[in-house]
C-alpha cells in the first residue's frame, strides 16, 4: 500500500489518478483549489482526503504538503498534476496572464516538490511524476505561456532526477496529448475533430489513459526508470 499525494485531483486527469490509486488500495490525499462539490464527490467515492489550497502560493503549497504528510505519515508517490491553460495570441498575453500561468503550472510544482521531497530523501525512496504536456515538447500556437511552463517542467524533471537519484527517488514527466477533460471544453467540435485527425491513433485520450501510465511509473516495475519524458498522446507528438 502506497501513500500517494496528487495535486489537482478533483477533476479530469488528476481525478482519474486518484481513482486509479484508490482502486488498488493505496491511501490518497489530493489537492484542489476552487470546486468544493467536485472535491467532495471524489473524496467520498474514493475514500481520499481532499485539501483545499492554491498551489501557486508558496505558503499554501507548503501547508498542503505538511497536512498530507501528517495524514499519511509520509509520501511515497507525488503526482504534480494541477494546471491551467489559456488560449491567447502571444501579443495579447498580459503580465498577469504570464505570471498566473508560470506560478500555477511551474512554481506550484516547485513549491510542492521542494517540500514533499524532504521526507522522501529521509526515507531514501520516492516517486515523483510531473504532468507536462506534448505542447511543452512541440510548442502550441496561441499557448506560448502554457508551452513555456510545460517545457520548463520537463527540464525540472531531468535535473531533479539526477540530483535525487542517489537518494532512491525517481522523477519522471508524463506528457499527455489531447485528453477529454474540462480543460478542452472551450474548444469547438471542429477543432476537436481536427485534433483527432492529427492524432495517428485517431481519437482523443481519456483521463484513464494518463492515469495508467502514472500508475505504472509509481509501481515497482518502473524502479529503474528516471529522468524520462514520456508521451501519452496517441502518437500526436511523434
Ligand atoms: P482540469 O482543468 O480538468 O483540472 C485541473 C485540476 O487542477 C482541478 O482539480 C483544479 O482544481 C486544479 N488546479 C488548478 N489550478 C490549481 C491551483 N492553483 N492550486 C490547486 N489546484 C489547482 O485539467 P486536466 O485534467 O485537463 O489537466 C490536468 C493536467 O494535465 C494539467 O497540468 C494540464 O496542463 C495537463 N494536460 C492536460 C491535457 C488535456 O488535454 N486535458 C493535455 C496535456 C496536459 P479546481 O477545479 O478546484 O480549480
Amino acid at each position: 500500500m502506497k501513500r500517494v499525494f496528487i495535486t489537482g485531483g478533483s477533476r479530469g486527469i488528476g481525478r482519474a489518478c486518484v481513482e486509479y490509486f484508490a482502486k488498488q488500495g493505496d491511501r490518497v490525499v489530493f489537492v484542489y483549489r476552487n470546486d468544493d462539490f467536485a472535491a467532495e464527490t471524489v473524496s467520498e467515492s474514493c475514500g481520499a482526503l481532499a485539501i483545499k489550497a492554491d498551489l501557486s502560493v508558496a505558503e499554501e503549497a507548503v501547508r498542503a504538503v505538511r497536512d498530507a504528510v501528517e495524514h499519511l505519515g509520509g509520501i511515497d508517490v507525488l503526482v504534480n498534476n494541477a494546471g491551467i491553460s489559456q488560449i491567447k495570441l502571444f501579443t495579447d498575453i498580459s503580465d498577469e496572464d504570464w505570471q498566473r500561468m508560470i506560478s500555477t503550472n511551474l512554481s506550484g510544482a516547485f513549491f510542492v516538490t521542494r517540500e514533499a521531497v524532504k521526507p522522501m530523501i529521509s526515507a531514501k525512496q520516492g516517486r515523483i511524476i510531473n504532468i507536462g504536456s506534448m505542447w511543452g515538447k512541440c510548442g502550441a500556437s496561441c499557448e506560448v505561456h502554457y508551452s513555456a511552463a510545460k517545457a520548463a517542467l520537463s527540464g525540472m524533471t531531468k535535473a531533479l532526477a539526477k540530483e535525487v537519484g542517489p537518494s532512491g527517488i525517481t522523477v519522471n514527466c508524463v506528457e499527455p496529448g489531447v485528453i477529454a477533460t474540462d480543460m478542452n471544453s472551450e474548444l469547438d467540435s471542429e477543432t476537436m475533430s481536427q485534433l483527432c485527425d492529427e492524432t495517428p491513433l485517431g481519437r482523443v485520450g481519456k483521463p484513464s489513459d494518463v492515469a495508467k501510465l502514472v500508475g505504472f511509473l509509481a509501481s515497482d516495475d518502473a524502479d529503474f526508470i528516471t529522468g524520462q519524458i514520456i508521451g501519452v498522446d496517441g502518437g500526436f507528438a511523434i
